[in-house]
């Protein structure tokens, strides 16, 4: 892996999309409960004006406000009660015209004649049907018009958008029962290596327990992503490639860790090769951490691959740049969220490579992103981070007290 070949982040990501446009999410239409936490994969437009009818947003009683001049505790005016309002009926058959008042509950339909209510509070019954009001009351008040809310033909939620409570909400509001979603890539995660145990186990000399097949998966399913198959192989080739072979079936995409630089064992990029029939695209991005990073694809079973270097930090951090990037692309997600901070120390880049630099921050009137350094290999300051800032591939470095744009962890 020559420096003076690797791919930057961006190369890659776009190579991936040009050569690999059968990774483009389909989408299918899901009922309301199964959209929660989707993604929306369409603009939604309201049919309808909502609320349909003008509607009382308090128990009180519709009248014309120009009936009640300047109606006051000390001189009421006396209205008389035409009727009631019921919930989930049509209010047709009532009007109040000059002298008169119809009750209406909170959410109840304005009868026609009526242009505000006035609350239960300012109101007294008396003898039959007799109502003294004791304030005036000004045209719209306490009253929602039909569309208000939403208008018939507005564009209500955007395609890209994850779907949380409040948004299930708007579609039921706009009888939206089928919601355009798009279907979640299906994911096989591999570790190998020779050293590597399941976490149940205890390590023997020289053994580690697996992490990046869990942190892959976890983060996948954060993502909506689905793991169809996660598994810690040896360095053999022949499992490799044969669950390879297996995964291509049912997997839009293959993310194998460990293996992908130059050791005696290492044999990602050949697996690839042999596994996927348009072999490797990218062998070597220009990142820090993550330089042995390997992507490749098989057009017949359409298929995207990626090697991620075996170290844990590493792995998560270009599955990260790569995969989750180019998912939230292609399903048109707003930018991550993220926050200006000021490092409290010097930080230099690699150069010639995108440098990820994780950070925890204090909070403060502008908030103090303290800079992690982690030794490779190590997992803990990827877990203490609130998340990581990033340095041009022709960035020198930051300097303490400079502004950082933190992308916060998800
Ligand atoms: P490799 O790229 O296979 O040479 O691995 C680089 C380093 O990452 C080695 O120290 C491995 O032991 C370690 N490593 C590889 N895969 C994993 C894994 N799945 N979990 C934890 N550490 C790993
Ligand atoms: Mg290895």
């Amino acid at each position: 892996m020559n420096l003076l070949n690797v791919d930057t982040i961006s190369e890659t990501t776009d190579k991936l999309k040009k050569y690999c446009p059968f990774i483009s999410p389909k989408t299918e239409c899901v009922g309301l409960m199964q959209a929660v936490g989707r993604i929306l994969a369409s603009d939604l437009v309201s049919s309808e004006n909502i609320p349909p009818y003008r509607r009382s947003t308090v128990d009180g009683y519709a009248v014309s406000s120009s009936q009640l001049g300047a109606a006051s505790d000390m001189l009421p005016t006396f209205l008389n009660v035409a009727g009631e309002v019921l919930l989930g009926e049509d209010s047709s058959g009532l009007s109040v015209g000059s002298g008169t008042c119809v009750y209406t509950p909170t959410g109840g339909e304005i009868p026609d004649g009526a242009d505000s209510v006035v609350m239960v509070e300012y109101c007294e019954s008396f003898g039959d049907n007799m109502l003294a009001v004791s304030r005036p009351s000004s045209p719209g008040e306490n009253i929602v018009q039909p569309g208000e809310d939403i208008k018939s033909g507005e564009l209500i939620l955007r395609k890209g958008r994850i779907l949380h409570a409040q948004d299930i909400g708007i579609l039921a509001a706009a009888g939206i029962t089928s919601v355009p979603v798009f279907v979640p890539w299906s994911l096989t995660v591999i570790s190998t290596g020779d050293e590597l145990i399941p976490p149940e186990e205890v390590p023997g000399p020289g053994q580690i327990r697996d992490i990046n097949s869990y942190t892959i998966a976890a983060r996948s399913i954060r993502e909506g992503l689905r793991v169809s198959r996660m598994t810690a192989l040896k360095d053999d080739w022949e499992t490799i490639l044969k669950t390879l072979e297996d995964a291509k079936a049912d997997s839009d995409i293959i993310v194998m860790s460990g293996g992908s630089s130059k050791g005696k064992k290492d044999m990602s990029s050949a697996l690839i090769k042999a596994a996927a029939d348009c072999g490797v695209i990218t062998h070597g991005v220009a990142a820090k951490p993550g330089k042995p990073t390997i992507t490749g694809f098989d057009k017949k079973s359409r298929t995207m691959f990626i090697g991620l270097p075996g170290h844990p930090a590493a792995a998560l951090m270009i599955f990260e740049q790569i995969l989750i990037r180019i998912w939230r692309d292609l399903t048109s997600q707003s930018e991550e969220s993220t926050i200006q901070a000021r490092i409290t120390s010097n930080v230099g880049s690699a150069p010639g490579r995108r440098t990820f630099q994780l950070v925890s921050l204090t909070k403060s009137d502008v908030p103090e992103a303290m800079p992690l350094f982690a030794k490779s290999g190590m997992i803990l300051p990827m877990s203490q981070a609130d998340g990581y800032f990033e340095m041009s591939e022709n960035q020198e470095g930051v300097r303490a007290g400079d502004l950082v744009e933190i992308h916060l962890w998800k």
